[in-house]
């Protein structure tokens, strides 16, 4: 016998998790929410400086690669992205970011109704907990994400700000409130020294009150079941490749909710996409859609990295016997090293002065890697700044390589293709390296260590950036939102995928342009702003600014 719900719900991730919780607190509704991946009991998801952990764990990660390209000097950039309870909400780097104004306004401009800023304040308001300062025009301040201040001040962020205040650049107390511009310590999604996914914050609080949510891990979807135009439901692997096949039905809708990566991927397997790739990976057409797995785009970090004197850095602080000391003190009092994200403190600025609003983010962190990727820290103290360009121009797509349901499909993001995205990203390494050189941070920074003095030259800045930037883990936009008259959008303002009865796609994938942000606050918001949609509730006034 088949499971019958009212909803079926692929990918318990940050949007998949925080809509199957609207869906069943809000209505009397069943739903089924399949997860490829297993429970969230990996204590690594918990501790915020477990993400060094699991972003190379294979069980909690789906370990992606990008493709090679241009802008890479021909490298492949890992593709983390979370496999587990609360998705890549249980694997990031806890940044509440939500981005600039213009953003969302901008997607209402492409066509998308409903989605200005004014329109979707309310529901970034809803999905918050605040704690902490802000104005509640715009913070949340009963909604269920946890969004706090960071407790550790250290000597060389603080330097780092004075430098950057020097530089003409203004303390933001709330990069979160009415404007982004400026310097400060970052808001993350973590509470009392424990990580708050959207899994953690959504999904298991609402499980346990309603009783409606049947949470299936380990169950891989492989297709969309599709009857006259219709999904009726999903067809899933129960653990996994060679696993049991299981079929459940949805008598109302099937929400595919299982990232940039995957959810495309879902539709181009189940015979969704453009005709002529699908029939080269021999896949049957069901529906021609252009845009699946198109527009995929990406924030490309480059990483600049500076020696220190006199100071410790996060580097020293977990090395030896200091390690056992920030693991017995978070074991007594959920504090110190252990507790931190891995970036402390945000620049917004501009790569030219002559824009009107800010194109560039900047991170400062206390530590660094070595070669400036995210994985091992340096052997000596050491603190980065890393810059990335917030509106990349360059697009890329995804594309499943076969009709095999657990082959990886081809991810390539086709960072730095575009001009602006190149002059914007060499703006923001110059930015970068005055700001590691100010004269407050240089009390500390004694040497440039990456790029390092051979490399003056804008030729020889980009050939850097391109020989050693990485994903931010932002991608998005493989699953554009757009109207009618705009050929690649897959679905519609309300989500629903353009010639297919009963399907949505809510999550990243539906950004139609990448947000100034990290993508995990705006992701919580389309979620939220999709259950009223999909229960037929009226949107909330627009908030009048
Ligand atoms: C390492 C890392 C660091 C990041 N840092 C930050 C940060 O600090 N701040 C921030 O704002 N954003 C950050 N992000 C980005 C942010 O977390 C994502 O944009 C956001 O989580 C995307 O949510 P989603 O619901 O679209 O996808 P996900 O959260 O990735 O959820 C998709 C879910 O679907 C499941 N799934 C996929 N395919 C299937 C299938 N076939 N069957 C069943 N289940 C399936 C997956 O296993 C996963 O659980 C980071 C991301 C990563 C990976």
């Amino acid at each position: 016998m088949v499971d019958q719900f009212d909803y079926v719900i692929v990918g318990a991730g940050t949007a998949g998790s925080t809509l199957a919780a609207r869906l069943a607190e809000g209505s009397g509704a069943k739903v089924c929410l399949l997860e490829a991946g297993p429970p969230d009991w990996n204590p690594f998801i918990h501790i915020p400086a477990g993400f060094m952990k699991t972003l190379t764990n294979s069980r909690v990660n789906w370990l992606y690669d990008s493709e090679p390209s241009k802008g890479t000097s021909g490298r492949r950039v890992h593709a983390p992205r979370g496999k587990t309870l609360g998705g890549s909400s249980s694997i990031n780097g806890h940044i509440y970011n939500r981005g600039q104004r213009m953003d969302f306004d901008g997607w209402a401009q492409m066509g998308n109704r409903g989605w200005g800023y004014q329109d979707i304040l309310p529901y970034f308001r809803r999905t918050e907990r605040r704690i902490g300062n802000g104005d509640d025009t715009f913070r949340g301040r009963d909604g269920s994400l946890i969004v706090s201040d960071i407790e550790w001040h250290d000597p060389l962020c603080e330097a780092f700000m004075d430098g950057a205040v020097g530089l003409g650049i203004p303390r933001n107390p709330d990069y979160n409130g009415a404007t982004q511009e400026g310097v400060g310590y970052f808001q993350r999604a973590i509470h009392k020294g424990r990580r708050v996914s959207a899994a953690r914050a959504f999904l298991h609080p609402a499980k346990k009150a309603t009783g409606r949510i049947d949470v299936r891990t380990n169950a891989h979807a492989s297709g969309l079941i599709l009857e006259g135009g219709r999904a009726k439901g999903v067809r899933y692997a129960k653990g996994g490749r060679g696993g049991t096949e299981v079929e459940v039905h949805a008598s109302k809708e099937v929400i595919l909710c299982g990232g940039t990566v995957n959810s495309p991927q879902l539709l181009q397997l189940s015979g969704i996409g453009e005709p002529e790739m699908l029939k080269s990976r021999g896949i049957d057409v069901v529906h021609a859609l252009r845009g699946v797995g198109e527009n995929l785009r990406d924030h490309y970090p480059v990483r600049l990295v500076g020696k220190v004197e006199g100071m410790r850095t996060v580097n020293e602080r977990v090395r030896g016997l200091n390690l056992v000391g920030e693991v017995l003190k978070y074991a007594a009092t959920r504090k110190g090293v252990l507790a931190l994200s891995p970036t402390l403190v945000h620049c917004f600025w501009k790569s030219d002065e002559a824009l009107d609003k800010g194109d560039l983010q900047l991170t400062f962190t206390p530590g660094s890697y070595k070669e400036g990727v995210q994985a091992q820290l340096d052997d000596f103290p050491g603190v980065t700044v890393a810059a990335w360009q917030q509106r990349p121009e360059s697009t890329g797509y995804i594309r499943a390589r076969s009709a095999d349901p657990f082959e990886k499909p081809e991810i390539q993001p086709n960072y730095l293709a575009h001009e602006i995205d190149q002059r914007c990203l060499l703006g923001g390494v110059k930015l970068a390296r005055r700001l590691l050189s100010t004269p407050e941070l240089g009390t500390y920074v004694r040497q440039e260590h990456l790029p390092g003095p051979d490399v003056q030259t804008d030729d020889e800045v980009m050939d850097f950036a391109r020989g050693i930037g990485t994903t931010a883990f932002h991608l998005m936009g493989t699953c554009r939102m757009g109207p009618e008259t705009d050929p690649m959008s897959v679905v519609d303002d309300q989500l629903r995928v353009r010639g297919i009865q009963g399907l949505r796609v809510v999550d990243a994938s539906i950004m139609p342009t990448m947000p100034s942000a990290n993508t995990n606050a705006s992701t919580l918001m389309i979620a939220e702003k999709a259950a009223d949609m999909i229960l037929n509730r009226e949107a909330p006034e627009p908030v009048s600014l």
